[in-house]
């Protein structure tokens, strides 16, 4: 196996990309990239500045938005984020967040600009990426690729139990019903909609503990040619 490769882990939410994409990245000495948390950054700052319009298609002010934009990332075992020097990593987690950040996502300059960021972290390798598009878009010729799929229950359940934990609480329906349509609203967008990327290792994580995916995981990696 190469030494700094750049691995890429996409799927929809309450898959457990994050989780995994943190302990593989560990396993493996690499950083994590979590690239919806650049996503939900963008969306935080835009919420701040009140700039509540229709921010879909050819929103014209967002160009502007995003050359004042003072946004910084660190990605070590998680990642921080700073808004105006303003540590806003928790904020960032709230559901509200996690809706505008899709809606945003739809939008092409957000996008265009996440992407160059996410190019220029990335590109050195030594990363795993985890998000939408990592290996669809972000680096189509990644050294490998991974899906990570789980059934709507599992992942609802996973995802109301990932809220509860950080104090959010809502129940289990009104977070199945936010996640589906985050789901939809992230398969069926014009950019970069959320596919399973060409040469991508598929994985079913229904049944599976996390070690075990991470596990399995690590075993395609270390049996790789790459
Ligand atoms: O992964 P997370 O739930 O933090 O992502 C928040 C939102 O950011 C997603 O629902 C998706 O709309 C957007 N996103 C994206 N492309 C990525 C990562 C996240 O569009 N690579």
């Amino acid at each position: 196996m190469k030494k700094n490769l750049i691995i890429t882990i996409d799927g929809p939410s309450g898959a457990g990309k994050s989780t995994v994409a943190r302990m593989v990245a560990h396993a493996l000495g690499y950083r994590y990239i979590d690239t919806g948390a650049m996503y939900r950054g963008v969306a935080y700052a835009f919420k701040a500045l009140r700039a509540m319009h229709n921010v879909q298609g050819d929103y014209t002010g967002m160009e502007q938005f995003l050359k004042n934009l003072d946004i910084r990332f660190e990605f070590g075992d998680k990642a921080t984020v700073f808004l105006d020097g303003e540590d806003i990593s928790e904020k960032i987690r709230d559901p509200e967040i996690s809706l505008l950040a899709s809606k945003l996502s739809q939008n092409r300059s957000v996008r265009e600009y996440l992407t160059v960021r996410q190019r220029e972290t990335g590109k050195n390798g030594g990363v795993v990426l985890e998000g939408r598009d990592t290996g669809s878009v972000v680096f189509p010729d990644a050294h490998l690729k991974f899906y990570l799929d789980a059934n709507q229950d599992e992942r609802a359940k996973r995802r109301h139990l990932e809220l509860s934990l950080k104090g959010i609480l809502s129940g289990r329906s009104v977070v199945k019903e936010e996640m589906q349509k985050r789901d939809r609203d992230d398969s069926e967008r014009d950019i970069a909609p959320l596919i399973i990327p060409e040469h991508a290792v598929y994985i079913d994580t229904s049944e599976l503990d996390v070690q075990g995916v991470v596990d399995g995981m690590l075993n395609v990696i270390f049996e790789s040619e790459v």
